[in-house]
């Protein structure tokens, strides 16, 4: 069977030219071909031997997710829409800004964390994306962009400078297919990104946050969304099995060796259930032994989610509570909302394993009682298996 080479970072990719006898360097300059120019034929490879570029041909393939859509917002955000099989599909979104481009990248076909509030999470979960699948949507991101650069007269450097692991997914639950895919984001002769322009986002996986401090220490950011357990098991259920005061102290441990002095937290900013100025002070108290920063995130709508974004002015003076209580916080712009880019919105299309979809009837509708009856989306039904 043919080897995906896209699923090996720098050392698993020496390693295997190893097995084959080749030497290191040559693993290392098929990683630059690869990675750095884009190039997926080995045929092109022009300074490889023609001996190794045929053997290459025979054994291995450089197979990234196939792109199935690619569509530009008002705003620039560009959203990708990526094949990863048996009729599931991931999104990954480029959002250019005056200083930077970040793409958001997909850890997983669905997922299984159920956060009340997700699109992702209330869809189902089918798999685990492998490492090709990961890495494959930066390399498609930056073929798709760079060519768009070249075309526009523009060449020259690559345009996505910061990843973000805030797509579908939650990365942290697919830790052994995530950190090659981290190394190759951060590797010279692949992405070249600095640590502090990878962001791992996680919903609070305590153990895995350790393994990742441990492995690949790269930026952090905590989806917090609320500043009680009782309130947190509800939106996020995660909580139920790692507490917000073990949340606390696994942050505390990852600045021992994160490559930035702060944890940024996510919040989420829910119309009457998580911001009021009392849920702004509890959360002061809450963080006060962690270095952070705050983002808020107004709610991104989807069908029949039940939630409603909280009116802007709460969201400023909810905002002015942290500020006024020491924390820097920022607001998060909504980019890319006319084709529905937006944090959470991305559904992609998951054939869900899970049985919630046969459930009516979910813990998170106890905090909302207005909302009558939410129930699940119903997808994937009618798509090819
Ligand atoms: N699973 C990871 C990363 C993916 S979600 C995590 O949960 O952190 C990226 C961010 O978008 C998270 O902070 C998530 O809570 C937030 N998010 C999810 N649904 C949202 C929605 N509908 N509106 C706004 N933000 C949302
Ligand atoms: Fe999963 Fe993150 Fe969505 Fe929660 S917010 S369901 S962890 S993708």
């Amino acid at each position: 069977m043919s080897v995906n080479l896209l699923d090996f970072d720098a050392n698993g990719l020496t390693a295997w030219f190893a097995q084959q006898g080749e030497k290191p360097f040559r693993a290392r300059q098929v990683l630059r071909w690869i990675h750095r120019s884009g190039e997926g034929d080995f045929a092109a490879m022009s300074d490889i031997a023609k001996s190794l570029r045929d053997k290459l041909a025979g054994l291995a393939q450089v197979l990234p997710p196939s792109t199935l859509s690619d569509q530009l917002a008002a705003d620039g955000t560009r959203k990708f829409l990526f094949d990863v099989g048996k009729g599931n599909a991931i999104e990954t979104v480029f959002i250019p800004e005056a200083e930077r481009g970040t793409l958001c990248v997909s850890s997983q076909a669905g997922c299984a964390l159920e956060c009340a509030f997700c699109s992702t999470g209330r869809q189902g979960f089918n798999r685990n994306l492998t490492t090709a699948e990961i890495i494959g949507q930066l390399w498609q991101a930056n073929r798709a962009l760079s060519a768009d650069k070249v075309s526009s007269g523009i060449p020259g450097d690559r345009v996505i400078s910061n990843v973000v692991m805030m797509g579908m997914g939650e990365p942290l639950a697919n830790f052994d297919n995530l950190i090659p895919a981290l190394r190759l984001m951060l590797d010279d002769n692949a992405y070249g990104l600095s640590r502090r322009r990878v962001t791992v986002s996680t919903s609070g996986l305590v153990p895995a946050m350790d393994r990742l401090a441990e492995a690949c220490p790269v930026a952090l950011a905590v989806s917090l969304h609320a500043p009680t357990d009782g309130l947190r098991d509800k939106l996020v259920p995660i909580n139920k099995k790692y507490p917000l005061a073990d949340l606390m102290a696994a942050c505390q441990r990852y600045l021992k060796v994160a490559p930035r002095d702060f944890v940024t937290f996510e919040y989420v900013m829910l119309d009457g259930v998580n911001d009021s100025d009392a849920d702004a002070h509890a959360l002061l108290h809450l963080v006060r032994d962690v270095s952070c920063k705050f983002n808020l995130i107004p709610f991104n709508p989807f069908p029949q989610s039940g939630f409603h974004r909280s009116p802007a002015e709460r969201v400023r003076r909810f905002a002015s509570v942290l500020i006024e209580g020491g924390i820097v916080t920022t607001t998060r712009k909504t980019r890319g909302d006319d084709i529905d880019a937006a944090c959470g919105q991305l559904a992609g299309q998951v054939l869900d394993k899970t049985k919630r979809r046969l459930r009516t009837k979910t813990d998170f509708q106890s905090i909302l009682p207005q909302v009558p009856q939410v129930s699940p989306i119903r997808l994937g039904a009618d798509l090819p298996s």
